[in-house]
């Protein structure tokens, strides 16, 4: 697979065109996008979600200082990076700036060499910081989220919404047999399978979903806003797939797959949390295993 180089996108809002107009001369090897009209740079920065934002601060109506604490209040903008780039000067604007979070503060007028190294700094220190993060969420073999992330992200989304409100189900799923893979195609063929069940997971669940990788060949589910029941459909529609499908091609390997589905009504009267609701899909999934595998089975 060749690599993706992603082209790198910047935002810059500035209510003096000249302004602009330099920046697009400095900027040269990065996407530029510019902006006159400040109340229109939220919506802008949603639309393409760059890699960073620029910001003059003195501008009509909605000024830099507004639109940053905006993205810094938005669970998706607050990971963009912004530098504020302004004839404001004093030493309490520039330190206003920082302390609301922008990783730098230019004075103008600037020096255009020191611009770009500033600017190039910024989006190195990012773009180290986006890896490191998607190594401490993601597994490496998969590339799903790992158990670590799925824990956080959950009790995220449970702090956040009142229980009665927040419907979800969780289900476990345990590979059928899988050693038997190892034992008769060697690790890295087993490995291959992981890789190809992880992938047909994800793709078989909906964006808002979570699928991370539990442990060795066992693997967890957020199902957002469904019951088990529902949840129950949908896992046993990709049990289906997966049966049905060859998840290794040089060796011809099919296999199947067990699942223990449990939703937030377990805690109902109690006062368990996700690891509860987490422990009653594992009882689900050995159900599974002992009536025969290849199959979902819900808390009862
Ligand atoms: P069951 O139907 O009862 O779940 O049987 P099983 O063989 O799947 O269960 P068991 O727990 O005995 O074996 C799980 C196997 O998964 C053993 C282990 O070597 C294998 N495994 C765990 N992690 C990995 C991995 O990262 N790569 C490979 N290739 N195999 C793994
Ligand atoms: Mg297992
Ligand atoms: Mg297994």
């Amino acid at each position: 697979m060749g690599q993706v180089v992603k082209e790198v996108t910047i935002i810059a809002v500035d209510d003096e065109p000249a302004n602009l107009f330099l920046l697009n001369e400095i900027l040269q090897e990065y996407t530029l996008i510019t902006l006159q009209n400040s109340e229109l740079a939220i919506q802008l920065i949603k639309k393409h979600v760059p890699d960073l934002v620029l910001l003059d601060i003195m501008m009509p109506k909605v000024d830099g200082f507004d639109i940053a604490h905006e993205m810094i209040n938005d669970g998706v903008l607050r990971s963009i990076p912004i530098i504020f780039i302004s004839a404001r000067d004093s030493g309490e604007d520039v330190s206003k700036g920082l302390s609301i979070g922008a990783q730098d503060y230019i004075k103008k007028p600037y020096n255009e060499v020191e611009v770009l190294a500033r600017i190039k700094r910024v989006l190195q220190m990012n773009s180290e910081r986006k890896e490191l993060y998607y190594l401490a969420t993601r597994d490496q073999l998969t590339g799903l989220y790992n158990r670590n992330y799925f824990f956080e992200a959950i009790q995220i989304k449970m702090g956040m919404a009142n229980r009665k409100k927040h419907k979800f189900s969780v289900a476990i799923i345990d590979l059928d047999h899988f050693k038997q893979v190892n034992d008769t195609y060697g690790h890295q063929v087993g490995d291959s399978v992981l890789i190809n069940f992880a992938s047909t997971i994800s793709s078989s669940c909906r964006d808002y979903d979570i699928v991370a990788r539990y442990g060795g060949e066992e693997f967890i589910v957020y199902f957002g806003e469904l019951l088990k029941e529902e949840a129950c459909e949908v896992m046993d529609r990709i049990r289906q797939r997966v049966e049905n499908m060859v998840l290794e091609k040089n060796n011809n390997i099919r296999i199947t797959f067990s699942a223990g589905i449990a939703d937030i009504s377990v805690l109902e009267g109690s006062n368990g949390n996700l690891e509860t609701i987490i422990q009653k899909a594992d009882e689900c999934l050995y159900r599974a295993k002992d009536e025969g595998r290849n199959r979902v089975i819900i808390q009862g």
